[in-house]
């Protein structure tokens, strides 16, 4: 056999088992994510903040008889670490937003220690994106909890379309970035917002990278301690969204 022909025993196992194993996680900094698939579907699904425990219980429930992908947070903390610094997982998909994050949760931090931050999500970001991103005709669901703080109301007046069925019910809510999910989800007897074109301040979040590259996209959003709302709604969602 000619030196070319040759293969290391490494590169067989590699050759051999690749097909037959995809990633269980995926990860980028400090935020690690497990993979679920169930069967062909171009659905998708995510929990992106580890401490948001009832999005997490509906849906490890949900996929256990649905098909799709599902990437849920291993981590149980809000904030993530990087070169040190605590972010939002959910303020890092564009770089302006990764730094606006980064210097509302650290107190001071070295612009050094920020810029390492900053570059090692950038090396990473593109590929945590590119799985987050359903395929054609696809759809990416994010489920949230809120407290308090935060409501239908926050995007009610930066939103291009709102139907507030709810309107006593605020932290439950739907906000996607298509039109015609958008026409479907106000069927619902729930709140939903549209963001289409986003918004001119770029927060960093998924909503606002997908409204910026065009794909499907929908947060569900209910407040914390209520996985028997969220679940309605992810039914809902699952059994009239095509
Ligand atoms: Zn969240």
């Amino acid at each position: 056999m000619s030196a070319p022909e040759r293969i290391s025993r490494r590169e067989a196992l590699a050759l051999i088992w690749f097909p037959f194993f995809p990633a269980r996680h995926i990860a980028l900094a400090g935020a690690r994510y497990r993979i679920l698939r169930n069967g062909h579907s171009r659905r998708r699904y995510l929990l992106i903040h580890g401490d948001e425990a009832s999005a997490r219980s509906v849906l490890a429930g949900y996929m256990q008889t649905h098909d799709g992908i599902a990437y849920l947070a291993e981590n149980h903390t809000r904030e993530v670490v990087v070169e040190g610094l605590k972010i939002d997982p959910n303020r890092w998909f564009s770089r302006v937003g990764a730094e606006a994050s980064l210097r509302k949760l650290n107190a001071g931090p070295d612009p050094a220690q920020v810029q390492r931050a900053l570059a090692a999500i950038d090396r990473g970001r593109e590929r945590l994106v590119r799985a987050f991103t359903p395929p054609r005709g696809g759809v990416l669901v994010a489920l949230h909890n809120n407290s308090s703080s935060y409501s239908v109301e926050a995007e009610a007046p930066i939103s291009d379309r709102t139907s507030l069925k709810e309107p006593d019910n605020p932290h439950a809510f739907f906000l996607c970035t298509d039109p015609k999910d958008f026409a479907v989800l106000a069927a619902s007897p729930y709140n939903v917002v549209l963001q289409q074109k986003a918004p001119p301040s770029d927060d960093g979040s998924l909503s606002r990278l997908a409204a910026a590259r065009g794909f499907r996209y929908v947060n569900l959003e209910v407040r914390l301690g209520h996985p028997e709302r969220q679940r309605e709604m992810l039914w809902w969602l699952d059994w009239n969204l095509k």
